[in-house]
């Protein structure tokens, strides 16, 4: 199966359990917006929890906020996303399709590096144990054209993005004959900017309303709060204010389901520090970051480090961390050392004094700014992603698990009557009733055993609890295991502490 059809059949699965809809569907859907249902609200709330304890629990210098999504319209001015929140964007006439021009430019360099690793690859199975890839990324004649073909337009796109030089990205474009995927021409209108921000008007009357934007992030709400927090809170740099919430963009292409949304949720963290020490604050939040990730798992070969090129003007250091999605590494959460260009600018906007006395140094200054950002859907995609398996199985049949990371399910056990009668239901309710305090549990007792045990797995649920005859006299039921599909037979009253040992959230932040 190729990733682009494992990738569907993740979309269909994620509907068909309940994870993910596409929203307002009745009415055939509305593009890039996307409904999370009983069982995505679930892993989406865990994966919260999971980064608001790690940051706000875990660090006693971080504390949250809730801000609001409308905001005063001159924070946009000041940040600014009024001015320079824009993507460029370029249509085939053939199709009528629009496409980012940036994108269509990365995915290009993208294929060519696959390239690239397909050979390496081919030689590693080649030369066996004694390869040596550096010499062979310097020698072999393959490589080398697609390296330097690779060299050659990386270095006219950076060129061209440091001096937003649009015409040059058309001219890239068709220089290397990038066609569009539907109509297979290259006949490429020019490249215009177009701004991200979704606008609507406050007040009730067309005179007295203004124009106010949807934000677009999360964190102009930590910079226009950063005085209120400090005060109140006391608090003494460095220290780090953390927000969860929804943020708008109108993306222009919104392919790849909820990869790239609309409407969508962020995960932000700001951390204000001396000026100076930034680089190495930015180093910490780098190591810190990437341990949470690999924490979970999935693999630390998944993430990997891409450092930005090109950095914002008011950057002075930028790196994602970009999770191998199906349809490869992409973006999952963005490092930024930002300067105190937010809060600089929001003190010349507002009028304001927004600085910080430092009793150490004895003097004031405007904090600098190191801020952690990462969308949560994308988190939940690359969850869903990487749990989503199809085995075979010993007797032959094929079964669909999720193999989640524990204490992200969105159901931590299924209590499961091995008949509707006999008073096996009444004992199954009553583990039921004692175990839904502590964990989200899942009652089933219509279909077969093993159809009840398929449908847990495709839900990704980590144990299911069998309650037969035996467990009448007994006092014991049997407890399947997710992944292995072992199953073994445990006393009830132990299985509150079985369960808890893996799916406990704070077992996962104790190793952070
Ligand atoms: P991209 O280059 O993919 O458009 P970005 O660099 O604009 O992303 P940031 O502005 O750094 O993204 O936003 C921080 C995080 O918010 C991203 O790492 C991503 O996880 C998430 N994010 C940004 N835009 C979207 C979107 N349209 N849909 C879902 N998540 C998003």
């Amino acid at each position: 199966m190729t990733q682009e059809e494992l990738f569907k059949i993740l979309v269909a699965h994620c509907k068909e359990y309940g994870f993910i809809f596409p929203s307002s569907e009745i009415y055939d859907g509305l593009g890039a917006v996307y409904d999370y249902g009983q069982m995505g609200v679930e892993l989406k709330n865990n994966i919260k929890q999971y980064w608001w304890n790690a940051m706000t629990r875990l660090n006693e210098n971080i504390v949250g906020i809730d801000s609001c999504i409308f905001m005063h319209p001159k924070i946009w001015e000041a940040s600014g996303h009024v001015g320079a929140f824009n993507d460029p964007l370029i249509d085939n006439k053939d199709s009528k399709k629009r496409y980012r021009a940036d994108v269509l430019i990365e995915d290009f360099l993208g294929k060519i590096e696959e390239k690239i690793n397909k050979e390496v690859q081919k030689g590693r199975k080649k030369f066996g144990e004694g390869f040596d890839e550096a010499q062979f990324r310097a020698t072999n004649p393959n490589v080398l054209r697609e390296q330097a073909k690779y060299d050659q337009v990386h270095g006219r796109f950076l060129k061209a993005q440091q001096e937003n030089d649009f015409a040059e990205y058309r001219q890239i474009i068709i220089d290397c004959n990038i066609v569009c995927p539907i109509s297979g021409t290259c006949n490429w209108t020019e490249v215009r900017q177009f701004n991200l921000m979704f606008s609507t008007s406050i007040g009730s009357t067309s005179d007295g309303a203004s124009t106010i934007y949807l934000r677009p992030e999360t964190a102009q709400g930590i910079f226009v709060n950063y005085l209120n927090v400090q005060k109140t809170g006391r608090m003494k740099i460095p220290f780090g204010i953390a927000q969860i919430g929804k943020a708008f963009r109108n993306e222009i292409v919104a392919r790849q389901f909820i990869f790239r949304m609309r409407e969508f949720e962020q995960m932000e963290m700001q951390f204000f520090i001396k000026p100076g020490t930034e680089l190495e604050w930015f180093k910490k939040w780098k190591e810190n970051r990437m341990k949470w990730h690999v924490n979970l798992g999935m693999g630390a070969e998944n993430y990997r480090f891409h450092d930005h090129e090109k950095l914002a003007h008011y950057a002075n250091a930028a790196t994602d961390i970009e999770f191998n999605f199906p349809f490869g590494f992409k973006e999952l959460e963005g490092i930024h050392s930002r300067t105190n260009f937010d809060l600089g600018n929001h003190q010349k906007f507002s009028g304001k004094k927004i600085e910080y006395f430092d009793p150490e140094e004895n003097k004031s200054y405007t904090p600098f700014v190191v801020e952690t950002s990462i969308g949560v859907d994308r988190m939940v995609l690359a969850v869903l992603s990487h749990a989503y398996k199809e085995e075979t199985l010993d007797n032959g049949e094929t079964r669909v698990v999720l193999s989640i990371p524990a204490p992200l399910a969105p159901v931590k056990a299924a209590v499961l009557p091995l008949v509707k009668k006999d008073g096996l239901p009444e004992l199954a309710q009553k583990i039921m009733d004692d175990l839904k305090y502590d964990f989200n549990c899942q009652y089933e007792e219509k279909d077969s055993i093993g159809k009840r045990y398929r449908r847990q797995d495709a839900i990704g649920t980590p144990f299911c609890i069998t309650v037969d005859h035996d467990s009448l006299n007994d006092g014991c039921v049997t407890i399947r295991h997710r992944d292995s599909m072992e199953q073994a037979r445990v006393k009830i009253e132990d299985l509150r502490s079985i369960i808890d040992k893996e799916v406990n959230l704070n077992n996962l932040l104790r190793n952070l």
